[in-house]
Order: C-alpha cells, then structure tokens, then sequence
C-alpha cells in the first residue's frame, strides 16, 4: 500500500505554517479521535495516519526531511506512529504511542485515556509432515486474559457503576512541575489516585476482584490451511489477550513447526524420496511400489537407469497454499551395490564382465582414456 502524502492526509499546502499545521491536526484529530468514532472501525486507521503526518510536518527538523526525501527519510527509523507492523508481543500495539503523544503535545484536557488494543500472542505448534500438506482442524488451549463477564470489563459489581476519577477528571493522568538541568518542564504522568484508569471503582465486582479482567484457558479452534510449511505464521484475528478500557482484543499468532518425515523430505511445494533398487533392477528396468503422500503407487525404472537419477511423479507433492494445484514428488534412485556375495553369484558376475569385455564398462573406459589424457600415463 503506497502512503499518503503527509500534507495531503493534513490537507495543508506545503507552504503551511506551524500554526496552519497544528490547526488542521487539531481540527481532523478531534474528527477521528477513536473515543467518538467507536462504530466506525477505519477512524482508527485514519486516526493513526493524522497522528503520524503531524508528528512528522510539527518538528522543523523532521519536515525539512520529509521535504527532501519524502517517506524514504523515515524508513525502518520511526517508532511511533507508523500506520503499520507494529511489533510482536508490543503490549498495547500502537495506540498507547498515539494518545502519548497526543496528550503529550496537544494539550487537550478532560478526556479520558483512549481504548488500548490487547496483546498479541504467540501460540507454537507442532504438526507432522501430512498435516502440513494437507492441513487440520484443531483446537488449542491458550491462557489469556479476558474481560471479566459478570462486569464486562468494568470492575464495577453488577448494578454499580465505577465513578470517573476525581483527581484526573476521568484522564488517568496528571500534569506536574519538575525542575531539570533545562528549566522548569511540565510533565504528565499516570494518575495515582486510579492508577491511570481514570475511573474508581467503588463496589469491586466478587468474579475479578474489580479488576475488570480474569485470566482463563480458552479452547480455540484452529484451521490449519492445506501446504503450511515449517516456519509459517497463522494470525488468528481478536484471540489474543483483552484489550484495555473496552479497545479490541490483541490477535493470536500460530507459529507453525513441521516434524521430520521418515520418507519425506520437502522443498517448496516439491517433495524429495530417496527409493533404493537393486543394481539388477537398475540394468534390467522393472515396476516398483514408491511411497507418496497419497499412499504407494506403481511407478516404472527404465532398464540402465543410474544411481543418482531422479524421476518424477506430477501432482503428488505438496498442494499449493493459495490457489489449485500440487507440486511434485521427485524419486531419487539409489542403486545398491550387492555386498556379502556367494561362490555363485561371484562365479556368475565375472563370467558377465568376461563376457562384456575388459572388466570395465565403456564409460569407465572413457574416464581412464581422460585419466591418461591429463597424466601422460
Ligand atoms: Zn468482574
Ligand atoms: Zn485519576
């Protein structure tokens, strides 16, 4: 997806000042802000996209970057704010970034802290070699923290309702002096009084012990899609722990890891068997029974056939994850020297090599003529 230009998402000139700037921030924040947009779900994108234009054209230094080479000059090296790939495991994904700033900067009073999506979390998962061809349905045991039913997250006992917080007027944060080496700051910090909540609850609900949340084991149902492979990653949407002050669930990541194969090993959507012939197999050609995902199937060896040689088995390998169709099934022919031979099976191999000539095959014969070619000897 290709970004917006930061002016354009402000819907400022270029030339515009600070003030301009801050004024059209303000005017399109309070618009989108996620605490009057809860029904319309892209508000919050567009809300994090504001945020990140003007944290960009409000700094002198940034915007002059910005000018210059465009998005380019933030790639990878912005932390807050982006409008995606928010981290793994980043408790709070993204939002808490944006209201920091927000509250930090731009000075609005009397709001309360904004909805704080829940973290993600990593499930690892271990499945055999055919599960991950042709995929499963499964279900999966994840501890988590959800909101507490009995309250639906407020804390507050049934038929009670938590008090906004008198200290921070219901912001969970408040503003205070410091003396530092650069002067006098103003800064903010979490409300002691609700703990940052901005809300009291006065009657605490028996189920949470007021707290809103319960830890809980939950059974979740898993779909594993047919051609997953060692490695890949499964989100299940809004199954991770529960968001903060009613913002959405976290999502919940299936990492997935394939056990080895006894037979199989596989490349992509190919899959690679080593099928061991004897050498009168090799020089005569035969029908063996190879192994596939699919169970045995006949296939033929042409007579001559070398160690080392693959042959391929169309449509018996992996099926491709997106879309119809499989891969193939390569058989790697290993041809195996007899060892341990009797009196007769010795008497009868060297009457084949008197029979056939010198002892040697004609390829062996052209190595010993390349031998002699590069020695002199
Ligand atoms: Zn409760
Ligand atoms: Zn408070």
């Amino acid at each position: 997806m290709s970004k917006r230009d930061y002016y354009e998402v402000l819907g400022v000139a270029r030339t515009a000042s600070d003030d301009e700037i801050k004024k059209a921030f303000r005017k399109l924040a309070r618009k989108y802000h996620p605490d009057v947009n809860r029904d319309k779900p892209d508000a919050e994108e567009k809300f994090k996209e504001i945020n990140e234009a003007y944290e960009v054209l409000s700094s002198a230094e940034r915007r002059a970057q910005y000018d210059q080479f465009g998005h380019a000059a933030f790639d990878g090296s912005q932390g807050g704010g982006g409008a995606g790939g928010f981290g793994f495991g980043n408790a709070g994904g993204g939002f808490s970034d944006i209201f920091d700033m927000f509250f930090g900067q731009s000075g609005f009073g009397g709001r309360q802290s904004g909805p704080e999506k829940g973290s993600d979390l990593r499930y690892d998962m271990e499945i055999a070699f055919e599960q991950a061809a042709f995929g499963l349905e499964t279900e999966v045991h994840i501890p988590r923290t959800e909101n507490c039913t009995t309250c639906h997250g407020s804390g507050a006992a049934p038929g009670t309702h938590p008090e906004t917080c008198p200290q921070c007027k219901g912001t969970g944060q408040v503003q205070y002096a410091q003396n530092t080496p650069f002067g006098r700051m103003v800064n903010v910090k979490a409300c002691d009084r609700c703990h940052g909540e901005g809300k009291i609850v006065h009657t605490p609900c028996k189920e949470c012990g007021g707290h809103g949340k319960i830890r809980a084991k939950r059974k979740i149902k898993i779909k594993i899609p047919a051609g997953v492979d060692h490695g890949s990653r499964l989100r299940v949407a809004h199954e991770g722990e529960a968001g903060l002050r009613g913002g959405p669930p976290g999502d919940l990541y299936v990492y997935i890891f394939v056990k080895p194969h006894k037979l199989f090993t596989r490349e992509g959507t190919e899959v690679i068997c080593e099928v061991p012939i004897s050498f009168v197999q090799a020089a005569l050609g035969d029908e063996i029974e190879v192994p596939t995902l699919d169970g045995k199937v006949k296939m033929k060896i042409p007579e001559g056939i070398q160690s080392g040689t693959i042959l391929r088995l169309k449509d018996k390998g992996i099926p491709y994850l997106r879309g119809q169709g499989r891969g193939d099934q390569h058989v790697k022919i290993k041809v195996l020297t007899p060892q341990k031979l009797t009196e007769r099976q010795r008497a009868i191999l060297n009457e084949f090599a008197s029979i056939s000539g010198e002892n040697v095959n004609p390829e062996q014969k052209t190595f010993f003529k390349k031998v002699k070619d590069a020695f002199g000897v």
